[in-house]
């Protein structure tokens, strides 16, 4: 009996070595834990034992803090309730390589992973796990900390870095040699692709058409075929896009509601930021893009898509101006006709392309008769009314294949390519100058003008743009010589004295 007592007493002297034995290295493994994980350790950080059973056994006032359960609360419940479903499993097959080989990868290296706080939200931690077996029982400790904070500036950090990013591409953009159009293309493609924004891979570019007051669809990425045509073209106030034009504030929409006037059968439900483009106070576009149903309104994202818009804006009103230089100083800005310019630069193609085709190609030269007199008698502003009528009746006369240009004063020019014979360019010679015998009414005043015409013809006068319009002037010069509202083709030893 005594011997039995005796060895009972050895037995739990034993039992309360190897705990306390047990507890030191436990207590070590923690500090050496702590230590790892961070110098700068806090009574904020979560400090847990959980055993082999994944059952939790210690719970300090940071783990508390951090996942909002009491330790009586968490005390013998399993871990696995601190973990998201989604890490389930990682959780189990890092369990089961400790169990296989003493070790995983996770063990002593610092791991980011959520847990879930008694509240159902995930919170951001950063862990450090330890594990060791005591006779053939297995414990593990984990040391937390809530990186919610480092995380969101982290993430600002990473919001900043991309939208910087896409703003830049928007400004190499705007310096692209590339047309408007190519570049509003580019540039929704930028705004679609930064990663942080909810946007759908769908959106529109809408411009500003100010004649008609209406936005045109200039670009798009993903939209449905009808849209394209139902789009075309929005009034001011139609739809969210219209909306945004008319009111000049950024229109948001998180479900299809009823100002989404657009709409066809099997359309999927979605919200949108439709933000307008503006350089001061003048509209000059709409950017349109799509976000996922129910998304709700996010101030940062609004922000950053003004941005957009506004960087966008500068970008639009450059290529704008750049495009009205160029019709300047390619265009007649009393007829808007192409200007001399222009025309050679046309005849130089249409020539080279006759002569790879091996087709005919006429060149008129034009020139009112008498135009100083309806100056003289009816005024300048009378006069420059009539060199518009006359363009554009210069232009029924012709087919879309034909250029017509105001060389200056009365003087124009038309290129005619691909003539089946050359008579065909003195039909459309007479067909200009019986439309042009018509009487003209300008302002109340009846107005004849007759007009004269020279003809010079590729190949036969010539293959250079400079060379078939000299002749066509020349045999206009004879026309004239000869009693005007007439054409001549130019021919050999027709001169014309040099004024
Ligand atoms: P001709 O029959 O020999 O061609 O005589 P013309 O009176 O038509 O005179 P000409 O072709 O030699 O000169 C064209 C005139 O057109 C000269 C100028 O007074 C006038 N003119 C030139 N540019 C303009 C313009 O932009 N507006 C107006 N109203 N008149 C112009
Ligand atoms: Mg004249």
């Amino acid at each position: 009996m005594t011997k039995n007592l005796e060895e009972i007493e050895q037995f739990s002297q034993k039992l309360v070595d190897a705990y306390v034995r047990l507890e030191i290295r436990h207590q070590k493994l923690l500090e050496n834990l702590e230590l790892s994980h961070s110098v700068s350790h806090t009574a904020h950080d979560a400090i847990i034992s959980v055993d082999g059973n994944g059952i939790v056994s210690r719970w300090n006032k940071g783990a508390a803090l951090i996942f909002g359960y009491m330790e009586d609360e968490i005390i013998d419940q399993p871990v696995a309730k601190l973990i998201p479903q989604r890490y389930q499993q990682y959780y189990l097959d890092g369990i089961e390589q400790v169990n296989a080989t003493g070790r995983s990868k996770h063990i002593g290296s610092v791991i980011e992973m959520p847990g879930i706080h008694k509240d159902g939200r995930e919170i951001p931690l950063e862990i450090s796990i330890a594990t060791w077996s005591q006779k053939g029982n297995r414990y593990y400790a984990a040391v937390m900390r809530d990186i919610t904070e480092r995380k969101k500036s982290e993430i600002g950090n990473e919001r900043v870095q991309q939208s910087r990013v896409a703003i830049s591409s928007l400004l190499r953009i705007a310096l692209e040699p590339i047309s408007l159009e190519e570049q509003l293309e580019k540039a929704l493609d930028v705004i679609l692709s930064v990663p942080w924004l909810s946007l759908q891979s769908k959106g529109s570019i809408f411009l500003m058409d100010e004649e008609k007051n209406e936005l045109v669809l200039i670009a798009h990425r993903g939209l449905a075929p009808h849209l394209l045509s139902a789009c075309a073209r929005l009034p001011m106030g139609y739809c969210l896009c219209g909306r945004a034009a008319q009111e000049r504030k950024l229109i948001f929409s998180a479900h299809l509601d009823h100002r989404h006037d657009v709409t066809f059968d099997g359309i999927k439900p979605h919200g949108h930021y439709c933000v307008p483009v503006m350089i001061n106070d003048k509209l000059l576009g709409v950017v349109n893009s799509y976000i996922p149903d129910g998304h709700e309104r996010n101030p940062e994202e609004t922000e950053f898509l003004q941005a957009m818009a506004n960087t966008m804006a500068g970008l639009i009103e450059r290529k704008q101006i750049e495009q009205k230089l160029e019709h300047i100083a390619h265009h007649d800005s009393l007829t808007g006709l192409p200007n001399r310019l222009l025309f050679m630069e046309h005849l130089t193609k249409q020539i080279a392309r006759s002569r790879r085709e091996n087709t005919l190609l006429s060149v008129l030269f034009m020139d009112l008769d008498k135009f100083k007199m309806v100056n003289d008698t009816m005024g300048h502003d009378i006069g420059d009314m009539l060199l518009k009528e006359v363009s554009a009746r210069i232009k029924t006369c012709l087919r879309d294949s034909d250029v017509i240009a105001r060389l200056g004063g009365d003087e124009f020019t038309v290129s005619l390519p691909f003539i089946a014979n050359q008579e065909d360019a003195g039909l459309v010679a007479k067909k200009i100058i019986s439309e042009l015998e018509k009487p003209f009414f300008l302002k109340g005043n009846e107005c004849n003008i007759g007009s004269s015409i020279g003809i010079s013809i590729l190949p036969v006068d010539g293959d250079s743009p400079e060379g078939l319009l000299k002749k066509a002037d020349v045999a206009m010069y004879e026309v004239k010589k000869h009693g005007r509202n007439d054409y001549r083709f130019f021919e050999n030893g027709m001169e014309k004295e040099e004024e």
